[in-house]
């Protein structure tokens, strides 16, 4: 079932939303060669503390039993979501995807950027740029009697006109009152298909974009996803209120 949020939750979840955006931009101005993904990860959560929330994804479990073990997920070249944070020390030349979740109020935000690491290729900066472009044209079809897949036509088909793939195993979903809700949001489709959008959803539409083939893999840490052909793999994601107008994006500062 697809929640309807009122608006008081709508600013419960905007609140959080906000707290993610701050947290993003604050990693963003401290990625540089060096920096361990740990760190970063540190400054995270204390920075949502100090906000008086707490980062969600933090002992969160898929439901196998393996809880999340850190604040924030970071993902390095060829994983392509849920990286955890190490020892590793950002290299001249990467691409780092960050997501963030943050509950306050018992509501929930998420969001995530890619971000390139001193010198990248011209392939890097377009995979970033499509990726990032994705989103937005995602985001544009969210309005109130779209259907769900009108979102994830338009991601795919701006895509994979730019010669990437999007990736099929992992969706963008509802959030909110939970971290993860129904809807589904598949990044491929078919257009007017799926269920009719509403004012008052908010969901989280997150193109998963890879260089290469969209076939994916699980690392050992049981949390990893990596491109199967070990090729670069992109992420953006905002959290998005359904309107009968322009679609709100609420991670923002
Ligand atoms: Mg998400």
């Amino acid at each position: 079932m697809i929640l309807i949020k009122s608006k008081k939750e709508i600013d419960y979840i905007r609140e959080s939303c906000r707290i993610v955006a701050q947290t993003l931009l604050l990693l963003k101005s401290k990625i540089d060669i060096g920096v361990t993904t740990k760190e970063l990860d540190l400054i995270a959560e204390d920075y949502i503390r100090s906000c008086d929330a707490i980062p969600a994804f933090k002992g969160y479990s898929q439901g196998n039993g393996v809880k999340f073990p850190a604040s924030i997920c970071t993902s390095v070249n060829d994983e392509v979501v849920h990286g955890i944070p190490s020892e590793y020390k950002l290299k001249d030349g990467d691409i780092i995807s960050i997501d963030v979740g943050v509950k306050k109020n018992n509501y929930f935000g998420d969001a995530a950027i890619t971000v390139g690491v001193g010198k990248i290729s011209d392939e890097q900066k377009k995979l970033i740029e499509v990726t990032e472009r994705s989103l937005y044209i995602g985001i544009e079809q969210a309005v109130e009697s779209n259907r769900l897949q009108d979102i994830s036509y338009a991601i795919q088909e701006y895509v994979e006109s730019n010669g990437f793939s999007v990736v099929r195993d992992l969706c963008g979903h509802g959030v909110g009152k939970y971290l993860h809700e129904d809807p589904s949001i598949p990044n491929f489709g078919k257009k007017g298909s799926g269920p009719k959008l509403k004012r008052g959803m908010t969901l989280a539409i997150e193109p998963m974009v890879n260089v290469g083939s969209w076939q994916v893999k699980v690392a050992n840490d049981n949390w990893t996803i990596k491109t199967f052909d070990g090729k670069d793999s992109a992420h953006f994601e905002h959290t998005i209120l359904v309107t009968d107008n322009k679609p709100e994006i609420l991670t923002v500062c």
